[in-house]
């Protein structure tokens, strides 16, 4: 008897346990939209038809499993339309699995009437495992009211109802916790993975993505025989801005010139910070031509803008940017950050505010940009 619990609550903590990975990415509380609740659902369903078929056989009609867990899930953590769709799942093969009978039917009353309970504890405004616990006692109420009119003659019958209820008073509560837990890791790794990629300040790619995503740009313009054309940037005399201002107001500009950045490129293309006041953006499959005019559209911009910093202090920057193009400007496209760096030098070198490539400074008439 108690083995076949056992083996109960170890399918529903695996099944837990394996749905938590398969969901890591998925970030449940941002996106909790029609498609999500139905997945709840599902999710909540299967499970409970799982614990069913694996539960403790009492005799030919009633069996005893946590399918009523996978009902309170669904509802602490997904709402009415969770429950409502793993309730129908659980009561449909309540009866299609185990037969028309005095037990299936009480099955399935016990089903509608847990799920409707639990979907209004759900929805009360009190944490988390209060309303798992309020849940916990109501379908363990609602169960035993249907296993005393199936089972009172038995001569089993109180060993049963006792088994029934310590395992729910053990097994609830630790579901409770893990899956917590799965929500809290997967919400770590989730935080984690973006702030590997991301810069922190700007929220644009750091400089590790960059260097992945130039290797997959690289392969693709390659093998597709494509464009591809790196621009690097860097704030001209920035060290003022950071000497008058502080560091702080440095903060505030580098985080404006990265929406600059990003408004003044196509969707597609990658922006990032590389490092202190130094930026790039990839231009996939875009020739040098184009990436002149780009890059000319952001110096004009970026020198035209009122960068406003927390004071409430206007002022203005200026920047520098190198421009390297595969194939014509560089044929090898292991050099081509090498290349737009020796151009952005140029740049510096020849008085700031300009975009450079091959060598020399462009100069790009209004209407063309
Ligand atoms: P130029 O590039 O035109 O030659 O002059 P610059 O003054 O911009 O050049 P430099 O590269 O010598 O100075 C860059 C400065 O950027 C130095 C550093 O104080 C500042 N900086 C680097 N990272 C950050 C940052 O995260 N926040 C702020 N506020 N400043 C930073
Ligand atoms: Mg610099
Ligand atoms: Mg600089």
């Amino acid at each position: 008897m108690i083995e076949d619990l056992f083996v109960n609550m170890a399918i529903l903590i695996s099944f837990i346990s394996l749905g938590s990975q398969l969901v890591k990415r998925y970030n449940f509380e941002e996106s909790y939209d029609l498609k999500t609740k139905i997945i709840i659902g599902l999710i909540s369903g299967s499970l409970g038809i799982l614990l069913m078929m694996f539960g403790l056989k009492v005799n030919n009609n009633t069996i005893l499993d946590f399918r009523n867990i996978a009902t309170i899930m669904s509802a602490t953590f997904g709402g009415a339309i969770p429950v409502f769709i793993s309730g129908i799942m659980i009561a449909t093969f309540r009866v299609a699995h185990f037969g028309l009978n005095m037990a299936s039917i009480l099955g399935v009353v016990v089903t509608i009437i847990n799920s409707i309970g639990c979907w209004y504890i759900g929805k009360r405004k009190i944490v988390s495992w209060k309303k798992w616990a309020y849940s916990t006692v109501f379908v363990s109420v609602v169960s035993s009211v249907a296993l005393f009119k199936l089972l009172r003659g038995s001569s089993d019958f109180i060993e049963l109802m006792l088994i029934f209820w310590v395992s729910y008073c053990i097994v609830s509560p630790i579901t409770h916790w893990y899956i917590n837990y799965c929500l809290t890791a997967n919400s770590v790794y989730r935080r984690l993975q973006k702030e590997s990629t991301k810069d922190f300040l700007t929220n644009l790619n750091n400089v590790r993505k960059f260097d992945s995503l130039l290797n997959e740009a690289s392969k693709n313009a390659r093998e597709k025989d494509e464009n591809l054309s790196l621009l690097m940037i860097d704030i001209d005399f920035f060290k003022k801005v950071n000497d008058l201002y502080g560091h702080k107001e440095g903060d505030v500009v580098l985080r404006e010139l990265g929406k600059i950045l990003s408004f003044n490129c196509r969707t597609f293309d990658e922006v990032s910070r590389n490092g202190g006041e130094e930026f790039s953006v990839l231009l996939l499959d875009c020739p040098n031509s184009q990436a002149l005019r780009i890059a000319e559209r952001i110096r004009v911009n970026v020198e035209n803008h009122p960068f406003i910093l927390s004071t409430g202090v206007q002022i203005s920057i200026t920047v520098s940017i190198g421009v390297a193009s595969y194939p014509e400007t560089i044929e090898d496209l292991d050099k081509i950050v090498e290349k737009a760096d020796t151009e952005l030098y140029v740049a510096k070198r020849t008085g700031r505010n300009k975009v450079c490539t091959n060598q020399s400074c462009i100069i790009v008439e209004d209407n063309e940009v």
